[in-house]
This record gives structure tokens, C-alpha cells and sequence, in this order.
């Protein structure tokens, strides 16, 4: 497949139908989703792979895209129900949907009887929650081998740290900028602009 191929594909994959504050749901973008997936990929030869789970799937791109591009069995993992039926509708359409499974559940309490091999996530920035960039670390390190994780780049050193007290080897992959709708009573336009990064982290033992 080609790069402007899956981007074409991922595009058709819509957004929250009625993203929720708190949950900071927005989707990842597609320019986002594909250039992760493309060094997990052609950099890293993480993908495709046999397991594979989207942490915080929302509408899925993450996770479908990772089937997508060959990868045996895809788990979404989202706390809205909403959000997963258009990621499971999503996956009938892009013919990838007995590949994909999808579980309403909260990453934090989730276990799995065998490890994926990838674990992907655009995990809340943490700006209603706090802290829940680090939990979603957390639980990413313990369901999978490899991590590819979307962070606010100014928290950069910050989640370098974190991998490493958690037992992980961890590195910038690439800068991005993604525009969110407004998360704080003080943010009056319709989006704004925030510069994210992509991790890559694994554990020192896998
Ligand atoms: N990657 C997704 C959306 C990322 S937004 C996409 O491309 O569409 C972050 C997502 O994490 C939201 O959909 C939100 O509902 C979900 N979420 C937040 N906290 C969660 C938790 N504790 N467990 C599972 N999902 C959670």
C-alpha cells in the first residue's frame, strides 16, 4: 500500500459524533495517524503485527489503520460506546472488520491473557484529568512490547522520564501539530493549534 493510499482510507474514517470535554475526544488527525503507522512500519518493522492494540481508540484510526496495513488482530480499547460503534461500522466498510475487535473498557483496569506486540495510543493530554497521559503509559507498557504514543511536545522530557521509571527505553520519533477544539473556558476560537510528539518506547526486557 501507499502512503497517500492509507491516508485516502484513514480519511473516511469519521470523527466523534459528540466528542465529550472531559474525555478530550478529538480524532487523531489523518496526516497524524498515517505517519505514525508509516515509521512503525518502514523504521521500526513493528507493524504489521500478529497483536495489535489502539488504547483509547475513539473512531479507531489508530487501530484500523494497523489492520489496514496487514496486522492479524486489531483490539480497540475506548471507554465510549459511541465512538466504538462508528469504529466498528468504520471496519465493516474499510473490509478489515474480522481482523478488529473492539472492547468498551478503561485501558487502566484492562488486562490481556498475551501481550500485543504494538500497542497504539493518542491518549488525553491530561488537561481534564491529570495525569492521564501517564496511566495510559502505564498501561500501554504493560499490554504490549512496543509503545507508540502521542504526547503534547511540551511534556516531552517529562514522558521520556516516566518510560524510563517504568522500566522502558524510550525516544522521540517526530514533531506534529494537531488542531484541537477549544478544551478551556479561556480558549474563545473554534481550535487551536498544539505541537504534539510521537514516542516510541519499549520495555528494557522485550
Ligand atoms: N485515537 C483516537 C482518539 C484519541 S482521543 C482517534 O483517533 O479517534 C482520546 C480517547 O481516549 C477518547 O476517545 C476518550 O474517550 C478515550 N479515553 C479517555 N480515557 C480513557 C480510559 N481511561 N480508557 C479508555 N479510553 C479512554
Amino acid at each position: 500500500m501507499r502512503k497517500r493510499e492509507l491516508e485516502l482510507l484513514l480519511s473516511t474514517i469519521p470523527p466523534h459524533p459528540s466528542p465529550k470535554l472531559e474525555l478530550e475526544q478529538y480524532a487523531t488527525p489523518v496526516h497524524l495517524a498515517s505517519r505514525l503507522l508509516w515509521v512503525a512500519a518502514f523504521s521500526f518493522h513493528d507493524l504489521p503485527a500478529q497483536i495489535v492494540t489502539d488504547l483509547g481508540a475513539g473512531t479507531g484510526r489508530l487501530g484500523i489503520g494497523a489492520a489496514l496495513m496487514g496486522s492479524e488482530y486489531v483490539l480497540l480499547v475506548e471507554l465510549d460506546r459511541e465512538a466504538l460503534k462508528v469504529a466498528i461500522e468504520a471496519a465493516r466498510r474499510l473490509g478489515v472488520d474480522a481482523r478488529v475487535d473492539a472492547v468498551c473498557a478503561d485501558v487502566r483496569f484492562l488486562t490481556l491473557s498475551r501481550r500485543a506486540r504494538c500497542a497504539l495510543q493518542n491518549p488525553p493530554f491530561g488537561v481534564h484529568g491529570r495525569g492521564a497521559d501517564v496511566a495510559f503509559l502505564a498501561a500501554a507498557l504493560r499490554l504490549a512490547e512496543r509503545v507508540y504514543s502521542v504526547h503534547k511536545a511540551e511534556t516531552i522530557r517529562y514522558v521520556l522520564e516516566k518510560c524510563r521509571e517504568k522500566g522502558a527505553e524510550a525516544a522521540l520519533l517526530f514533531e506534529d501539530v494537531v488542531r484541537l477544539p477549544p478544551t478551556m473556558p479561556h480558549h474563545h476560537k473554534r481550535e487551536h493549534r498544539v505541537r504534539v510528539v510521537v514516542v516510541r518506547a519499549a520495555p528494557f526486557s522485550s
